[in-house]
């Protein structure tokens, strides 16, 4: 079993630290804010109060952190991952990131002697605290097998993407589709519901028709249809419309580096726009429903 330090115990890190713990794992965690440690603790991970200690004598170093801003922070700042972990630590990057970003890390880590990779995950908090993530790896191929032994107990998939940030490349595309499903599925929701349909109905009809995704089966928008769905809860951020935002800007960036017209994505992205601007950013992003149905 490994000794694990881990940077980031938010929506997703929390739920994923609890199942290397389950596995038999030693973590040893660090949040910028206190009451992310806290509620990570009861899933048995040891709580830290700096990176430096997060990281001391550690196997590996996950990190699971909102944007590249801040896992640039988190590794290259003055007291920050490579600063004082071991060079023989292996360091596994999962937050969504920017490409430029997860190029940055993994050439700051390789110059001074650290094995990288950006293993970015797709499955939400339900996969998260189920253990049923989808992990896309890029980086060197040793690097890429350590990193798999040890993810195993937090993932239903662990799919190699090739070298240096690929998996990036890979989480970006995907969430780009996710959120276009999203934004797709509200307004079927809501039309649904106009046309006189229940919302049961229609969502069994979906589901097992061609309008179904994955948005529609886990993030279903309208309330009491689908148990994981933010929707129940008043819209409590599973994933929040800020780092769909996030997301979203990621794949145009890249879009445009690229010249690849993404005309739908870019309109989607307004959508999560109107959301940060009305004040919701911190709200799950599948309260775009309500940009559909008029409430906002
Ligand atoms: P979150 O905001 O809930 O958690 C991020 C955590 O990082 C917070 O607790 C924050 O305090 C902490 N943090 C920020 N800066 C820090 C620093 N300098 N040092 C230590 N801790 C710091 O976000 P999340 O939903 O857990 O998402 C994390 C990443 O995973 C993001 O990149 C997101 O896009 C991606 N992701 C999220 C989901 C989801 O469904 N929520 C699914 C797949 C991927």
């Amino acid at each position: 079993m490994a000794t694990i330090g881990w940077i980031g115990l938010g929506n997703m890190g929390g739920p994923m630290t609890a199942n290397l713990v389950a596995a038999g794992h030693t973590v040893r965690g660090f949040d910028v804010d206190p009451a992310a440690v806290s509620a990570a603790e009861a899933g048995g991970l040891i709580g830290v109060s700096s990176i430096a200690d997060a990281v001391n004598g550690v196997d590996a170093v996950f990190t699971m952190l909102p944007k590249g801003e801040h896992a640039r922070a988190v590794y290259l700042g003055d007291d920050g991952v490579l600063a004082h972990a071991a060079t023989t630590t292996l360091l596994v990057d999962s937050s969504t990131i920017d490409i430029e970003s997860a190029a940055a890390l993994h050439e700051a880590a390789a110059d001074k002697g650290f094995r990288f990779v950006d293993a970015p995950v797709s499955g939400g908090i339900s996969g998260a605290k189920a253990g049923t993530l989808t992990f896309m790896i890029g980086g060197e191929e040793g690097a890429v097998k350590d990193a798999t032994a040890l993810i195993e107990p937090m993932a239903k998939n662990i799919i190699p993407t090739g070298g240096a940030t690929t998996g990036q490349a890979a989480k970006i595309c995907n969430n780009l589709m996710l959120f276009i499903n999203l934004a797709a599925t509200a307004e079927g929701a809501v039309l649904a519901d106009r046309l006189g349909l229940d919302k049961q109905v229609f969502w069994d009809i979906a589901s097992v028709s061609s309008g179904d995704s994955w948005a529609l089966r886990t993030w279903y928008p309208v309330p009491g249809v689908v148990d994981t769905a933010a929707s129940n809860n008043d819209f409590a951020p599973t994933f929040t419309a800020e780092l769909a935002n996030k997301d979203i800007g990621l794949a145009i960036a890249a879009a445009r580096d690229t010249n690849t017209p993404l005309e739908i994505g870019e309109h989607v992205q307004q959508l999560f726009q109107r959301l940060l601007d009305d004040d919701q950013g911190g709200k799950d992003c599948s309260m775009i429903i309500k940009l559909v149905d008029g409430s906002l």
